[in-house]
C-alpha cells in the first residue's frame, strides 16, 4: 500500500470522457485546479464530478485550488501555438490585444514588462524551455532574438533571468478567485510566488472571513521566499516546492539541495511537502517514464516528500491515467527502503500539547512493537498529521466522521481516511469496531497489533488523550 501521495494536475485531457474515473482508479488522491487556466463554471464542474466519483468508490480525495499569483504569461495566439525559429525576431508588445498573437508578436498580462527589463536581458518563457535574449525596448514593444526556439502555445509563464519581474503575491483576480474556491469547498489553496509570511497571512485572514478552514500551500518559486523560508513554512499549512518557476530564478542546478532541505523543514515543522514539476515529463508523450524521472520520483519519496504532483503529464498529457500508475509504482517500491522507515523525528523536543504527546507515543510504540495499524479517531486530522511526521511504514487510518477531515488527510504521507462516526457508536463497541473495520479491509488479522488512539470527549476537537494497543481476536467486549 502506497504511503506517498499522488497529485494530479486538471486540465483538458483529463476533461476527456471517462478520464477523470481512470485517474482515481490509477491512485490520484488530491487533484489540482489551476485558476491560471479555466472559467469558474468548469473549475465547478470538475469539483462536482469529482464528488461524485468519491461518492461512487466510497473514497476521499481532496481538491487543491491553485491560484495564479502575480505569474507574468504571454497572452493567446490567433491560432493556439506559434513555431519559434532561432535567430528570428519575436516582440512582445503590452498594446497587443489578447488573442492577436502570431510568429512575429504576442501580448503579455503584465502592463510594465517594458519598464522591468533592458537590452541584454533574458526572458525565459515556458519554465525555461524557451529563451529570448532583450535586443531593445522601445515604448509598449519589447523586441527580442530568439535564442532557444521551438513550439509555443496560449498563456506560457515569462520570468525574468535572475528574478526581480513579480508584484505582491495576492493579486486581485486570485481574491476573487480564491472566494470561488471557497464555494466550491476546495480542501487546500496554493498561494503561488509567495515572498513571505505575510502572503500567507493575508490569504488566512480572507479564509476566516469567509468561514474557511481550507488549508494554505505555500507554493516555493521565488528566489525571494528561500530567504523567508522559516517563517513562510510557520504561517502556512504545506510547501509546494515548485520546481519550474524557482530552477528558473535560482537555476536548475541549485534545485536538488533545495529540494531536500525543504522538505526535512517542513517535516521538522510538522507542515506537509509537495515535490512537484516536470517528475514525468516525457509521459506527456509517451507510455513510459525516463530512467531519470523513475529516479526523481523514489529520490522525492527517499527525502521524504508527502506527495508528488503531475502538471503537464496529465492535463494536457497523452496518457494521463498511465503518468498516474507509473509514480504509483515507483513511489512504493521506494517506500520499501529501510531508510524511510525509520525516524528521530522531535526526539529531543517538548511537546505543545497533550494530543501531539499521544501522538508520539502512539508512533514510538508502533514502530517497536511492530503494529499492523495505527487507528486514530480525530476529528481535524490534526492527530494524523503529527503521526505522519514520523518515518514509519505502519499505515495510520484517519477515522472521522468529518467528509472535510477525510478530504484533508488525503495529502499526507501514510494517513487513509475512513468513514467512522464515533458519536453514533456505543463507546463499548468502538473498538471492536475498528478492528472490525481494518478486518474487513484485510489491513489486520488474528494475532497482530493495532494502536488506537482517542479522547474522552467524544467529538471535541483537540481531544485526543489516550492510546491502547489491542491484539486482533482479543475479546473486545465491553473494552473502553
Ligand atoms: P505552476 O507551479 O505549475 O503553477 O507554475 C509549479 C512550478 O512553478 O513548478
Ligand atoms: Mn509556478
Amino acid at each position: 500500500m502506497r504511503r506517498t501521495k499522488i497529485i494530479a494536475t486538471l486540465g483538458p485531457a483529463t476533461d476527456q470522457p471517462g478520464m477523470l474515473e481512470k485517474l482515481h482508479n490509477a491512485g490520484t488522491d488530491v487533484f489540482r485546479m489551476n485558476y491560471s487556466h479555466q472559467t469558474h463554471a468548469h473549475h465547478e464542474k470538475r469539483t462536482n464530478e469529482l464528488r461524485e466519483l468519491s461518492t461512487k468508490h466510497k473514497r476521499a480525495v481532496g481538491i487543491i485550488a491553485d491560484l495564479q499569483g502575480p505569474k507574468i504569461r504571454l497572452e493567446h495566439f490567433n491560432n493556439g501555438k506559434v513555431q519559434l525559429r532561432e535567430g528570428s525576431t519575436f516582440t512582445i508588445d503590452t498594446d497587443l490585444p489578447p488573442n492577436a498573437g502570431n510568429e512575429k508578436h504576442v501580448g503579455v498580462s503584465y502592463k510594465n514588462l517594458p519598464q522591468d527589463v533592458r537590452a541584454g536581458d533574458t526572458l525565459l518563457v515556458d519554465d525555461g524551455r524557451i529563451v529570448l535574449h532583450v535586443k531593445e525596448v522601445h515604448g509598449h514593444e519589447v523586441d527580442c532574438e530568439v535564442v532557444t526556439g521551438g513550439e509555443l502555445s496560449d498563456s506560457k509563464g515569462l520570468n525574468l533571468k535572475g528574478g526581480g519581474l513579480s508584484a505582491g503575491a495576492l493579486t486581485a483576480k486570485d481574491k476573487i478567485d480564491l472566494k470561488h474556491a471557497i464555494k466550491i469547498g476546495a480542501d487546500f489553496v496554493a498561494i503561488s510566488f509567495v515572498q513571505n509570511a505575510n502572503d500567507i497571512q493575508q490569504a488566512r485572514k480572507m479564509l476566516k472571513a469567509e468561514d474557511s478552514n481550507a488549508r494554505i500551500i505555500a507554493k516555493i518559486e521565488r528566489s525571494v521566499a528561500l530567504d523567508n523560508i522559516e517563517e513562510i513554512i510557520e504561517a502556512s499549512d504545506a510547501i509546494m516546492i515548485a520546481r519550474g518557476d524557482l530552477g528558473v530564478e535560482i537555476g536548475d542546478a541549485g534545485l536538488p539541495p533545495v529540494q531536500k532541505r525543504l522538505i526535512k523543514m517542513a517535516r521538522d515543522m510538522d507542515r506537509a511537502a509537495i515535490t512537484a514539476t516536470q517528475m514525468m515529463e516525457s509521459m506527456i508523450d509517451h507510455q513510459m517514464p525516463t530512467r531519470a524521472e523513475v529516479f526523481d520520483v523514489a529520490n522525492a519519496v527517499l527525502d521524504g516528500t508527502d506527495a508528488v504532483m503531475l502538471s503537464a503529464e496529465t492535463s494536457i498529457g497523452n496518457h494521463p491515467d498511465k503518468a498516474v500508475a507509473a509514480m504509483s509504482r515507483i513511489c512504493e517500491e521506494a517506500e520499501k527502503q529501510r531508510l524511510v522507515q525509520v525516524s528521530d523525528h522531535r526526539i529531543n523536543l517538548r511537546f505543545e500539547a497533550i494530543d501531539e504527546a499521544i501522538a508520539m507515543a502512539t508512533m514510538y510504540s508502533a514502530n517497536h512493537i511492530d503494529a499492523k495499524a495505527i487507528a486514530a479517531l480525530t476529528e481535524t486530522g490534526s492527530t494524523c498529521v503529527w503521526m505522519s511526521r514520523i518515518s514509519s511504514g505502519i499505515p495510520i487510518y484517519a477515522f472521522t466522521r468529518h467528509e472535510r477531515t477525510r478530504r484533508r488527510v488525503t495529502l499526507y504521507r501514510g494517513v487513509y481516511p475512513i468513514k467512522f462516526d464515533i458519536t453514533h457508536t456505543d463507546p463499548l463497541e468502538a473498538n471492536k469496531e475498528i478492528i472490525n473495520e481494518l478486518m474487513e479491509r484485510k489491513v489486520v488479522s488474528n494475532g497482530d497489533y493495532v494502536v488506537i488512539t482517542k479522547g474522552d470527549l467524544r467529538g471535541k476537537r483537540g481531544g485526543t488523550n489516550n492510546m491502547k494497543i489491542i491484539k486482533v481476536g482479543e475479546a473486545l467486549e465491553h473494552s473502553l
